[in-house]
Protein backbone atom coordinates (compact mmCIF):
# COMPACT_ATOMS: atom_id res chain seq x y z
CA UNK A 1 0.00 0.00 0.00
CA UNK A 2 1.52 3.70 -0.86
CA UNK A 3 1.81 6.14 1.94
CA UNK A 4 -1.01 8.05 0.54
CA UNK A 5 -3.49 5.17 0.32
CA UNK A 6 -2.85 4.32 3.79
CA UNK A 7 -3.65 8.23 4.60
CA UNK A 8 -6.86 7.71 3.05
CA UNK A 9 -7.46 4.82 4.30
CA UNK A 10 -6.50 5.99 7.99
CA UNK A 11 -8.86 9.21 7.63
CA UNK A 12 -11.96 6.70 6.66
CA UNK A 13 -11.09 4.48 9.69
CA UNK A 14 -10.97 7.52 11.75
CA UNK A 15 -14.24 8.64 10.68
CA UNK A 16 -16.13 5.43 10.53
CA UNK A 17 -15.25 4.17 14.18
CA UNK A 18 -15.87 7.20 15.37
CA UNK A 19 -12.71 9.01 15.97
CA UNK A 20 -12.85 12.35 14.06
CA UNK A 21 -15.27 13.63 12.40
CA UNK A 22 -15.30 16.65 9.62
CA UNK A 23 -16.42 19.61 11.55
CA UNK A 24 -19.83 20.98 10.66
CA UNK A 25 -20.59 17.61 8.26
CA UNK A 26 -24.24 17.86 7.40
CA UNK A 27 -23.45 21.36 6.11
CA UNK A 28 -20.49 19.79 4.33
CA UNK A 29 -18.19 20.37 6.52
CA UNK A 30 -15.44 23.40 7.66
CA UNK A 31 -12.63 23.68 6.11
CA UNK A 32 -8.85 22.54 8.87
CA UNK A 33 -12.07 22.22 11.53
CA UNK A 34 -12.50 18.55 12.78
CA UNK A 35 -14.55 16.95 15.75
CA UNK A 36 -13.62 14.29 17.82
CA UNK A 37 -15.82 11.12 18.43
CA UNK A 38 -16.57 8.87 21.06
CA UNK A 39 -13.68 6.86 20.77
CA UNK A 40 -11.46 10.15 19.32
CA UNK A 41 -12.35 11.83 22.91
CA UNK A 42 -11.53 8.92 24.68
CA UNK A 43 -8.21 8.89 23.05
CA UNK A 44 -7.43 12.36 23.13
CA UNK A 45 -7.98 13.00 27.18
CA UNK A 46 -5.40 9.73 27.88
CA UNK A 47 -2.86 11.43 25.52
CA UNK A 48 -3.39 14.67 27.39
CA UNK A 49 -3.78 12.72 30.73
CA UNK A 50 -0.30 10.77 29.63
CA UNK A 51 1.59 14.03 28.80
CA UNK A 52 0.01 16.14 32.34
CA UNK A 53 1.15 13.06 34.40
CA UNK A 54 4.31 13.23 33.28
CA UNK A 55 5.17 16.78 33.20
CA UNK A 56 3.33 17.98 36.22
CA UNK A 57 2.90 15.10 38.46
CA UNK A 58 6.07 13.30 37.87
CA UNK A 59 8.36 17.03 38.46
CA UNK A 60 7.67 18.06 41.93
CA UNK A 61 9.39 21.08 39.90
CA UNK A 62 5.78 21.67 37.90
CA UNK A 63 3.07 23.13 37.92
CA UNK A 64 -0.04 23.41 35.93
CA UNK A 65 -2.14 26.24 35.02
CA UNK A 66 -5.31 27.03 32.99
CA UNK A 67 -5.54 30.33 31.24
CA UNK A 68 -8.51 32.06 29.21
CA UNK A 69 -8.39 31.91 25.54
CA UNK A 70 -8.71 35.64 25.17
CA UNK A 71 -6.05 37.91 26.61
CA UNK A 72 -5.10 41.70 26.82
CA UNK A 73 -4.17 42.87 22.94
CA UNK A 74 -1.17 44.04 24.65
CA UNK A 75 0.19 40.99 25.08
CA UNK A 76 0.34 40.01 21.31
CA UNK A 77 2.12 43.03 20.58
CA UNK A 78 4.54 42.59 23.33
CA UNK A 79 5.06 38.65 22.23
CA UNK A 80 5.27 40.20 18.55
CA UNK A 81 2.51 38.19 16.91
CA UNK A 82 0.34 41.31 15.60
CA UNK A 83 3.90 42.02 13.78
CA UNK A 84 5.22 39.36 12.89
CA UNK A 85 2.94 36.29 12.88
CA UNK A 86 2.71 35.95 8.65
CA UNK A 87 3.05 33.95 6.35
CA UNK A 88 3.57 35.05 3.08
CA UNK A 89 0.52 34.40 0.64
CA UNK A 90 0.12 34.56 -3.06
CA UNK A 91 -2.61 33.61 -4.92
CA UNK A 92 -3.18 32.53 -9.20
CA UNK A 93 -5.02 34.69 -10.74
CA UNK A 94 -6.50 32.03 -13.00
CA UNK A 95 -7.69 29.39 -10.49
CA UNK A 96 -8.35 31.76 -7.73
CA UNK A 97 -6.39 29.56 -5.45
CA UNK A 98 -4.49 30.76 -2.34
CA UNK A 99 -0.88 29.49 -1.77
CA UNK A 100 1.49 30.16 0.99
CA UNK A 101 4.37 30.99 -1.26
CA UNK A 102 7.15 29.48 0.85
CA UNK A 103 5.49 26.19 0.80
CA UNK A 104 5.73 26.73 -3.07
CA UNK A 105 9.29 26.68 -3.11
CA UNK A 106 9.64 23.98 -0.73
CA UNK A 107 7.31 21.56 -2.42
CA UNK A 108 9.63 22.64 -5.99
CA UNK A 109 12.61 21.82 -3.69
CA UNK A 110 11.00 18.35 -2.59
CA UNK A 111 10.53 17.45 -6.35
CA UNK A 112 14.11 18.33 -7.12
CA UNK A 113 15.42 16.07 -4.58
CA UNK A 114 12.82 13.44 -5.48
CA UNK A 115 13.98 13.89 -8.93
CA UNK A 116 17.69 13.22 -7.36
CA UNK A 117 17.00 10.40 -5.70
CA UNK A 118 15.17 8.60 -8.66
CA UNK A 119 18.43 9.36 -10.65
CA UNK A 120 20.59 7.58 -8.02
CA UNK A 121 18.01 4.52 -8.14
CA UNK A 122 18.85 4.35 -11.66
CA UNK A 123 22.65 4.27 -10.86
CA UNK A 124 22.16 1.59 -8.46
CA UNK A 125 19.95 -0.74 -11.34
CA UNK A 126 22.89 0.28 -13.31
CA UNK A 127 25.84 -0.93 -11.61
CA UNK A 128 24.54 -3.49 -9.72
CA UNK A 129 26.97 -4.60 -6.90
CA UNK A 130 29.27 -2.85 -7.66
CA UNK A 131 27.16 0.64 -7.22
CA UNK A 132 29.43 2.72 -4.78
CA UNK A 133 26.61 5.38 -3.69
CA UNK A 134 28.58 7.91 -2.15
CA UNK A 135 30.75 8.44 -5.32
CA UNK A 136 27.79 8.36 -7.73
CA UNK A 137 25.97 11.12 -5.54
CA UNK A 138 29.78 12.80 -5.71
CA UNK A 139 30.37 12.84 -9.38
CA UNK A 140 27.55 11.91 -11.73
CA UNK A 141 26.84 15.52 -13.57
CA UNK A 142 22.85 15.03 -13.26
CA UNK A 143 22.74 14.16 -9.51
CA UNK A 144 25.77 17.71 -9.15
CA UNK A 145 23.37 19.73 -11.50
CA UNK A 146 20.55 18.99 -9.66
CA UNK A 147 22.35 19.35 -5.96
CA UNK A 148 23.48 22.75 -7.09
CA UNK A 149 20.11 24.04 -8.14
CA UNK A 150 18.32 23.07 -5.01
CA UNK A 151 21.43 24.48 -2.85
CA UNK A 152 20.66 27.96 -4.92
CA UNK A 153 16.84 27.95 -4.37
CA UNK A 154 17.33 27.43 -0.50
CA UNK A 155 19.62 29.99 -0.40
CA UNK A 156 17.49 32.40 -2.19
CA UNK A 157 14.70 31.29 -0.42
CA UNK A 158 16.47 31.71 3.61
CA UNK A 159 17.56 35.37 1.89
CA UNK A 160 13.87 36.18 1.32
CA UNK A 161 12.40 35.22 3.91
CA UNK A 162 15.25 36.74 6.22
CA UNK A 163 14.76 39.56 4.70
CA UNK A 164 11.61 40.00 4.23
CA UNK A 165 11.67 40.75 0.83
CA UNK A 166 8.23 39.71 -0.85
CA UNK A 167 9.19 40.41 -4.09
CA UNK A 168 12.71 38.25 -3.90
CA UNK A 169 10.09 35.32 -2.98
CA UNK A 170 7.65 35.68 -5.92
CA UNK A 171 10.53 36.03 -8.11
CA UNK A 172 11.87 32.93 -7.18
CA UNK A 173 8.39 31.33 -8.11
CA UNK A 174 9.14 32.78 -11.03
CA UNK A 175 12.23 31.87 -12.39
CA UNK A 176 11.69 28.01 -10.69
CA UNK A 177 8.74 28.51 -13.08
CA UNK A 178 6.27 26.75 -10.35
CA UNK A 179 3.17 26.79 -12.26
CA UNK A 180 -0.70 26.72 -9.82
CA UNK A 181 -1.81 22.44 -9.46
CA UNK A 182 -5.11 23.84 -10.38
CA UNK A 183 -5.18 25.92 -13.19
CA UNK A 184 -1.72 24.98 -14.64
CA UNK A 185 -0.84 28.53 -15.01
CA UNK A 186 1.95 30.69 -13.95
CA UNK A 187 -0.21 33.75 -13.70
CA UNK A 188 0.88 34.75 -9.79
CA UNK A 189 -0.29 38.28 -7.89
CA UNK A 190 2.57 39.51 -5.94
CA UNK A 191 3.56 37.85 -2.63
CA UNK A 192 1.22 39.56 0.85
CA UNK A 193 1.87 39.13 4.47
CA UNK A 194 -1.16 37.61 5.79
CA UNK A 195 -1.48 37.62 10.20
CA UNK A 196 -2.20 34.79 11.24
CA UNK A 197 -4.24 35.86 13.94
CA UNK A 198 -8.25 35.48 14.19
CA UNK A 199 -10.12 38.38 15.37
CA UNK A 200 -13.02 39.53 17.28
CA UNK A 201 -14.39 41.76 19.49
CA UNK A 202 -14.88 41.82 23.13
CA UNK A 203 -18.16 43.50 24.47
CA UNK A 204 -21.08 45.51 22.48
CA UNK A 205 -18.89 49.00 21.38
CA UNK A 206 -17.75 48.14 18.23
CA UNK A 207 -14.16 50.22 17.95
CA UNK A 208 -10.84 49.02 17.63
CA UNK A 209 -10.00 49.35 21.34
CA UNK A 210 -12.06 46.15 21.98
CA UNK A 211 -10.30 43.87 19.55
CA UNK A 212 -9.47 41.04 20.61
CA UNK A 213 -7.55 38.14 19.71
CA UNK A 214 -8.16 33.90 19.52
CA UNK A 215 -4.73 32.74 21.14
CA UNK A 216 -2.25 31.38 18.54
CA UNK A 217 -0.32 29.63 21.40
CA UNK A 218 -0.77 29.06 25.33
CA UNK A 219 2.44 29.86 26.07
CA UNK A 220 1.33 34.13 26.46
CA UNK A 221 -0.76 32.42 29.33
CA UNK A 222 1.85 31.57 31.12
CA UNK A 223 4.61 34.11 30.68
CA UNK A 224 1.93 36.53 32.05
CA UNK A 225 0.86 34.68 35.16
CA UNK A 226 4.47 33.52 35.72
CA UNK A 227 5.19 35.63 38.85
CA UNK A 228 1.83 35.16 39.98
CA UNK A 229 2.46 31.33 40.08
CA UNK A 230 5.66 31.96 41.34
CA UNK A 231 4.91 33.65 44.64
CA UNK A 232 1.42 31.82 45.04
CA UNK A 233 3.34 28.23 44.68
CA UNK A 234 6.59 29.65 46.36
CA UNK A 235 8.65 28.40 43.14
CA UNK A 236 12.17 28.14 43.34
CA UNK A 237 14.20 28.33 40.37
CA UNK A 238 14.31 26.51 37.94
CA UNK A 239 11.08 25.62 37.61
CA UNK A 240 8.17 25.11 34.72
CA UNK A 241 4.37 25.82 34.42
CA UNK A 242 2.18 23.52 31.99
CA UNK A 243 -0.84 23.97 30.56
CA UNK A 244 -2.85 22.05 27.96
CA UNK A 245 -5.20 23.95 25.58
CA UNK A 246 -6.60 25.51 22.68
CA UNK A 247 -4.69 27.60 20.14
CA UNK A 248 -6.01 29.22 17.11
CA UNK A 249 -4.09 29.82 13.78
CA UNK A 250 -5.52 31.18 10.70
CA UNK A 251 -3.18 28.94 8.31
CA UNK A 252 -3.17 29.58 4.77
CA UNK A 253 -2.73 26.22 3.57
CA UNK A 254 -4.41 23.78 5.99
CA UNK A 255 -4.30 20.23 4.84
CA UNK A 256 -2.92 16.74 5.64
CA UNK A 257 -6.00 16.19 7.83
CA UNK A 258 -5.45 16.98 11.89
CA UNK A 259 -1.92 17.90 11.32
CA UNK A 260 -2.78 21.33 10.57
CA UNK A 261 -5.69 22.39 11.92
CA UNK A 262 -7.05 25.74 12.29
CA UNK A 263 -8.27 24.98 15.62
CA UNK A 264 -5.97 22.80 17.32
CA UNK A 265 -4.72 22.06 20.99
CA UNK A 266 -1.45 22.18 22.12
CA UNK A 267 0.58 21.03 25.76
CA UNK A 268 3.31 23.84 26.30
CA UNK A 269 5.43 24.18 29.15
CA UNK A 270 7.99 26.76 29.86
CA UNK A 271 10.43 26.34 32.12
CA UNK A 272 12.02 28.88 34.09
CA UNK A 273 16.22 28.69 34.43
CA UNK A 274 18.92 30.82 35.72
CA UNK A 275 20.53 33.15 32.37
CA UNK A 276 23.36 31.08 31.28
CA UNK A 277 21.54 27.73 32.57
CA UNK A 278 19.62 27.46 29.12
CA UNK A 279 21.34 25.38 26.99
CA UNK A 280 22.27 22.61 29.73
CA UNK A 281 18.21 22.67 30.67
CA UNK A 282 17.80 23.24 26.45
CA UNK A 283 19.36 19.44 26.39
CA UNK A 284 17.88 18.37 29.37
CA UNK A 285 14.20 18.78 27.73
CA UNK A 286 15.47 16.99 24.58
CA UNK A 287 15.91 13.72 25.92
CA UNK A 288 13.53 13.71 28.58
CA UNK A 289 11.18 14.69 25.51
CA UNK A 290 11.99 12.00 23.58
CA UNK A 291 11.82 9.65 26.15
CA UNK A 292 8.06 10.34 26.94
CA UNK A 293 7.69 9.92 23.18
CA UNK A 294 9.67 6.44 23.48
CA UNK A 295 8.31 4.68 26.83
CA UNK A 296 4.60 4.64 23.92
CA UNK A 297 6.39 1.89 22.42
CA UNK A 298 5.70 2.90 19.10
CA UNK A 299 9.01 2.03 16.89
CA UNK A 300 11.99 4.70 17.17
CA UNK A 301 12.67 4.68 14.17
CA UNK A 302 9.86 7.11 13.73
CA UNK A 303 11.62 9.99 15.58
CA UNK A 304 14.23 12.03 14.67
CA UNK A 305 15.25 15.16 15.66
CA UNK A 306 15.82 18.16 13.14
CA UNK A 307 17.49 20.79 14.94
CA UNK A 308 17.15 24.46 13.58
CA UNK A 309 19.36 26.11 11.64
CA UNK A 310 17.43 29.16 10.91
CA UNK A 311 16.74 30.36 14.71
CA UNK A 312 13.87 33.08 15.39
CA UNK A 313 15.26 35.90 16.73
CA UNK A 314 14.56 35.68 20.22
CA UNK A 315 15.85 31.88 20.19
CA UNK A 316 19.30 30.79 21.20
CA UNK A 317 18.77 27.36 20.41
CA UNK A 318 15.96 25.26 19.06
CA UNK A 319 15.07 21.53 17.89
CA UNK A 320 12.11 19.92 16.13
CA UNK A 321 11.16 15.84 17.36
CA UNK A 322 9.90 14.98 14.15
CA UNK A 323 7.24 11.93 13.14
CA UNK A 324 7.41 10.06 10.37
CA UNK A 325 4.04 10.56 9.18
CA UNK A 326 2.06 9.10 6.34
CA UNK A 327 3.24 11.95 4.33
CA UNK A 328 7.03 12.05 5.39
CA UNK A 329 9.05 13.05 8.44
CA UNK A 330 7.11 16.52 9.87
CA UNK A 331 7.93 18.58 12.62
CA UNK A 332 5.55 16.77 16.06
CA UNK A 333 7.02 18.59 19.07
CA UNK A 334 9.46 21.73 19.35
CA UNK A 335 11.70 22.60 22.54
CA UNK A 336 12.85 26.10 22.04
CA UNK A 337 15.45 27.91 24.17
CA UNK A 338 13.61 31.48 24.08
CA UNK A 339 16.05 33.18 26.56
CA UNK A 340 14.40 36.16 28.41
CA UNK A 341 12.54 37.38 25.63
CA UNK A 342 9.05 37.21 25.98
CA UNK A 343 9.23 38.40 30.17
CA UNK A 344 11.16 41.54 28.63
CA UNK A 345 9.30 42.03 26.60
CA UNK A 346 5.81 41.77 29.19
CA UNK A 347 8.18 43.88 31.55
CA UNK A 348 8.47 46.33 29.03
CA UNK A 349 5.05 46.43 27.60
CA UNK A 350 3.44 46.20 30.84
CA UNK A 351 5.63 48.38 32.92
CA UNK A 352 5.63 45.69 35.34
CA UNK A 353 9.04 43.99 36.85
CA UNK A 354 9.23 40.64 35.47
CA UNK A 355 12.31 39.58 37.55
CA UNK A 356 12.54 36.92 40.26
CA UNK A 357 14.81 37.43 43.05
CA UNK A 358 16.85 34.29 43.56
CA UNK A 359 18.12 33.76 47.53
CA UNK A 360 20.77 31.54 46.44
CA UNK A 361 22.59 33.88 44.29
CA UNK A 362 21.10 37.23 46.24
CA UNK A 363 20.48 38.73 42.79
CA UNK A 364 17.18 39.85 41.07
CA UNK A 365 17.18 38.75 37.64
CA UNK A 366 14.42 38.12 34.15
CA UNK A 367 14.55 33.73 33.75
CA UNK A 368 15.57 32.66 30.78
CA UNK A 369 13.09 29.98 29.38
CA UNK A 370 13.35 26.66 27.54
CA UNK A 371 10.05 25.40 26.30
CA UNK A 372 8.45 22.30 25.03
CA UNK A 373 5.45 22.39 23.02
CA UNK A 374 3.49 19.86 21.13
CA UNK A 375 0.45 19.80 19.22
CA UNK A 376 -2.33 16.93 20.83
CA UNK A 377 -3.31 16.51 16.84
CA UNK A 378 -0.28 16.23 15.97
CA UNK A 379 0.44 13.84 18.48
CA UNK A 380 -2.94 12.06 17.94
CA UNK A 381 -2.20 11.76 14.32
CA UNK A 382 0.80 10.36 15.02
CA UNK A 383 0.16 7.66 17.12
CA UNK A 384 -2.87 6.51 14.96
CA UNK A 385 -0.91 6.12 12.10
CA UNK A 386 1.93 4.31 13.96
CA UNK A 387 -1.09 2.09 15.33
CA UNK A 388 -2.87 1.39 12.09
CA UNK A 389 -2.43 -2.15 10.38
CA UNK A 390 -3.77 -4.29 7.76
CA UNK A 391 -3.48 -7.95 8.43
CA UNK A 392 -4.30 -11.14 6.50
CA UNK A 393 -6.03 -13.96 8.78
CA UNK A 394 -6.26 -17.44 8.12
CA UNK A 395 -9.23 -18.15 5.60
CA UNK A 396 -8.49 -15.21 3.65
CA UNK A 397 -9.55 -12.74 5.80
CA UNK A 398 -8.24 -9.54 6.62
CA UNK A 399 -8.47 -7.10 9.97
CA UNK A 400 -7.58 -3.98 10.55
CA UNK A 401 -5.82 -3.10 14.07
CA UNK A 402 -5.06 -0.80 15.53
CA UNK A 403 -2.28 -1.56 17.76
CA UNK A 404 -2.42 1.70 20.02
CA UNK A 405 -0.38 1.71 23.70
CA UNK A 406 -3.08 -0.07 26.09
CA UNK A 407 -2.73 2.82 28.35
CA UNK A 408 -4.47 4.93 25.56
CA UNK A 409 -6.35 3.24 24.51
CA UNK A 410 -10.10 4.28 24.31
CA UNK A 411 -11.67 1.11 25.88
CA UNK A 412 -10.05 -1.39 27.33
CA UNK A 413 -11.92 -4.52 27.87
CA UNK A 414 -14.85 -5.48 25.95
CA UNK A 415 -17.35 -7.77 27.44
CA UNK A 416 -18.71 -10.53 25.08
CA UNK A 417 -21.72 -13.00 25.92
CA UNK A 418 -20.82 -15.94 23.25
CA UNK A 419 -24.31 -16.18 22.35
CA UNK A 420 -27.06 -14.10 23.55
CA UNK A 421 -29.03 -16.86 25.98
CA UNK A 422 -28.96 -19.42 28.66
CA UNK A 423 -28.11 -16.69 31.20
CA UNK A 424 -24.50 -15.49 29.74
CA UNK A 425 -25.84 -11.89 28.42
CA UNK A 426 -26.71 -11.44 32.39
CA UNK A 427 -23.16 -13.04 33.95
CA UNK A 428 -21.26 -10.73 30.43
CA UNK A 429 -23.35 -7.74 32.06
CA UNK A 430 -22.22 -8.60 36.56
CA UNK A 431 -18.60 -8.84 35.19
CA UNK A 432 -18.68 -5.33 32.98
CA UNK A 433 -20.81 -3.22 35.97
CA UNK A 434 -18.06 -4.54 38.02
CA UNK A 435 -15.52 -3.69 35.98
CA UNK A 436 -16.47 -0.16 34.67
CA UNK A 437 -15.60 1.29 38.18
CA UNK A 438 -11.53 0.18 37.74
CA UNK A 439 -11.20 0.95 33.57
CA UNK A 440 -13.66 1.53 30.35
CA UNK A 441 -15.67 -1.38 29.46
CA UNK A 442 -17.56 -1.91 26.67
CA UNK A 443 -20.60 -4.80 26.74
CA UNK A 444 -21.16 -6.03 23.37
CA UNK A 445 -23.91 -8.77 22.43
CA UNK A 446 -24.36 -8.26 18.80
CA UNK A 447 -23.44 -10.28 15.86
CA UNK A 448 -20.89 -13.14 15.79
CA UNK A 449 -18.02 -13.72 18.09
CA UNK A 450 -15.60 -13.23 15.03
CA UNK A 451 -17.32 -10.09 13.66
CA UNK A 452 -17.32 -8.36 17.88
CA UNK A 453 -13.39 -9.39 17.70
CA UNK A 454 -12.76 -7.11 14.48
CA UNK A 455 -14.98 -4.45 15.82
CA UNK A 456 -12.66 -4.06 18.57
CA UNK A 457 -9.85 -4.73 17.30
CA UNK A 458 -10.66 -1.54 14.63
CA UNK A 459 -11.20 0.52 18.06
CA UNK A 460 -8.02 -0.71 19.38
CA UNK A 461 -9.15 -2.68 22.47
CA UNK A 462 -6.27 -4.57 23.66
CA UNK A 463 -8.65 -7.42 25.86
CA UNK A 464 -11.67 -9.08 24.98
CA UNK A 465 -13.07 -11.27 27.36
CA UNK A 466 -15.53 -14.36 26.25
CA UNK A 467 -18.30 -15.60 28.29
CA UNK A 468 -19.25 -19.27 27.68
CA UNK A 469 -21.40 -21.83 29.32
CA UNK A 470 -18.20 -23.22 31.12
CA UNK A 471 -18.11 -19.79 32.56
CA UNK A 472 -21.14 -20.52 34.59
CA UNK A 473 -19.77 -23.31 35.86
CA UNK A 474 -16.67 -22.43 37.02
CA UNK A 475 -15.91 -18.37 36.61
CA UNK A 476 -13.36 -18.62 34.21
CA UNK A 477 -13.74 -16.86 30.99
CA UNK A 478 -11.29 -16.74 27.43
CA UNK A 479 -9.59 -13.62 27.40
CA UNK A 480 -8.30 -12.57 23.98
CA UNK A 481 -4.92 -10.50 23.46
CA UNK A 482 -5.75 -7.91 20.23
CA UNK A 483 -1.99 -8.21 18.95
CA UNK A 484 -1.57 -12.05 18.80
CA UNK A 485 -5.24 -12.57 19.10
CA UNK A 486 -3.98 -15.53 21.63
CA UNK A 487 -6.79 -16.61 24.03
CA UNK A 488 -6.13 -17.76 27.51
CA UNK A 489 -8.51 -19.23 29.93
CA UNK A 490 -8.60 -16.50 33.58
CA UNK A 491 -10.51 -16.62 36.32
CA UNK A 492 -12.95 -13.78 36.42
CA UNK A 493 -11.93 -13.54 40.22
CA UNK A 494 -8.42 -12.35 38.40
CA UNK A 495 -9.39 -10.13 35.71
CA UNK A 496 -9.20 -6.79 37.82
CA UNK A 497 -5.39 -7.15 38.37
CA UNK A 498 -4.47 -8.98 35.17
CA UNK A 499 -6.18 -6.01 32.93
CA UNK A 500 -5.79 -3.38 35.19
CA UNK A 501 -1.74 -3.75 35.60
CA UNK A 502 -1.35 -3.26 31.64
CA UNK A 503 -4.05 -0.68 31.18
CA UNK A 504 -2.52 1.56 34.10
CA UNK A 505 -1.12 4.98 33.03
CA UNK A 506 1.98 3.69 35.10
CA UNK A 507 2.76 1.52 33.04
CA UNK A 508 3.81 4.29 30.66
CA UNK A 509 5.05 7.13 33.17
CA UNK A 510 7.41 4.29 34.64
CA UNK A 511 9.19 3.41 31.49
CA UNK A 512 10.17 7.27 30.62
P1 LIG B 1 4.57 24.40 11.69
O1 LIG B 1 5.97 24.79 11.26
O2 LIG B 1 4.21 22.98 11.37
O3 LIG B 1 3.53 25.41 11.28
P2 LIG B 1 5.13 25.72 14.11
O4 LIG B 1 6.63 25.66 14.14
O5 LIG B 1 4.46 26.98 13.71
O6 LIG B 1 4.55 24.48 13.26
P3 LIG B 1 4.86 25.96 16.91
O7 LIG B 1 4.43 27.38 16.85
O8 LIG B 1 6.22 25.63 17.40
O9 LIG B 1 4.59 25.26 15.50
O10 LIG B 1 3.75 25.16 17.75
C1 LIG B 1 4.07 24.08 18.58
C2 LIG B 1 3.34 22.82 18.21
O11 LIG B 1 1.95 23.06 18.01
C3 LIG B 1 3.81 22.20 16.89
O12 LIG B 1 4.95 21.39 17.08
C4 LIG B 1 2.60 21.38 16.48
O13 LIG B 1 2.61 20.12 17.13
C5 LIG B 1 1.44 22.19 17.01
N1 LIG B 1 0.81 22.98 15.93
C6 LIG B 1 1.22 24.17 15.44
N2 LIG B 1 0.38 24.61 14.48
C7 LIG B 1 -0.59 23.67 14.35
C8 LIG B 1 -1.75 23.55 13.55
N3 LIG B 1 -2.10 24.48 12.68
N4 LIG B 1 -2.52 22.44 13.68
C9 LIG B 1 -2.19 21.48 14.58
N5 LIG B 1 -1.12 21.55 15.37
C10 LIG B 1 -0.31 22.62 15.28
Amino acid sequence: MNTDELFKKLIAHAKEYGFIFPSSEIYDGLSAVYDYGPMGVELKNAIKDYWWQAQVRLHENIVGIDSAIFMHPRVWEASGHLSAFNDPLIDNRDSKKRYRADVLVEEHIAKLEEKLEKEVEKGRRRFGASFDEAQFRSTNPQVQRTLARILEIRVRLDVALNRNDLAALRQLIIDCEIVCPVSGSRNWTDVRQFNLMFSTRLGSVSDEANVVYLRPETAQGIFVNFLQVQKTGRMKIPFGIAQIGKAFRNEIVARQFIFRMREFEQMEMQFFVRPGDELKWFDYWKSERLRWHLALGLDASNYRFHPHDKLAHYANAAADIEFAFPFGFKELEGIHSRTDFDLTQHQTFSGRKQQYFDPETNESYVPYVVETSIGVDRMFLAILSAAYGEEALDGGETRVVLRLPPALAPVKLAVLPLVKKDGLPEKARAIQQALRFDFNCQYDEKDSIGKRYRRQDAIGTPFCITIDHQSLDDDTVTIRYRDTMRQDRAPIAELRDLIGRQVDMRTLLEKI
